[in-house]
């Protein structure tokens, strides 16, 4: 099997629960935030990106705050800046001002930018997609795909947009209908197996089915 970098992350992370693109995506986007926080806070370029998005979007600022080790100086050097240039933007309001002063400050409330965390996933998903996709044409890659929990609805919406050949793209979906007819026969024979006539049957594949449902379907928590 010839795998490039990103395939061969990805052919590692079959065997794990969840959506392998999810998965990585959520660690790339984890060491980008705490790249972010303690060796590119120096940077003009990131300063700007996140003064014109106006601080992160909802997600990725708790993310920062909460689960990067001591980013508090990090945050502190971005959106002083943020809230700086915010404040120049909109101008000094009056308390008995006019409409004007509320169309400037409306104006520089908008956002001028994405955040660039999610600049950073967007393009970490492609890259991992395009990588999926191009490496199914080798049985090994596609088998060990096809043994795992799959893409992810919202992932696989997204797979259908990257541009590589139509064969990878149906390749792609036989595969994830065999993966989603395994989870719906599990979801099936929990359920029956929860009615109390069968209760003294014990439980076997389909004993996850749930939260595979719902990571197949929603994705992993707090990506988007
Ligand atoms: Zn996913
Ligand atoms: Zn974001």
């Amino acid at each position: 099997m010839k795998l490039s970098s990103r395939a061969y992350e990805l052919y590692q992370v079959f065997g794990q629960s969840g959506c392998p693109v999810c998965r990585l995506v959520e660690q790339s986007v984890h060491a980008f935030i705490e790249g972010l926080m303690y060796e590119y806070v120096n940077e003009p370029a990131t300063h700007f990106a996140v003064r014109d998005a106006r601080g992160f979007c909802t997600t990725h600022a708790w993310h920062a705050l909460e689960q990067i080790n001591a980013s508090a100086l990090g945050i502190a050097l971005l959106y002083e800046g943020v809230v700086r240039h915010l404040l120049e933007d909109m101008g000094k309001v009056e308390p008995d001002g006019g409409r004007r002063q509320i169309a400037q400050a409306a104006q520089a409330l908008a956002s001028r930018g994405p955040c660039p965390i999610c600049t950073h996933r967007d393009s970490t998903e492609t890259h991992l997609l395009r990588n999926l996709l191009e490496h199914l044409a080798q049985d090994d890659f596609a088998a060990a795909f096809g043994a795992s929990e799959g893409l992810c609805l919202p992932h696989l919406r997204q797979a259908l947009q990257v541009n590589v050949p139509i064969r990878a793209k149906t390749h792609l979906l036989a595969l994830q209908q065999t993966i989603w007819r395994r989870l719906q026969r599990d979801l099936a024979e929990f359920v029956r197996k929860s009615d109390y006539q069968f209760a003294d049957e014990a439980l076997g594949e389909e004993a996850d089915s749930p939260r595979r449902a719902i990571q197949s379907l929603a994705g992993a928590k707090g990506l988007r």
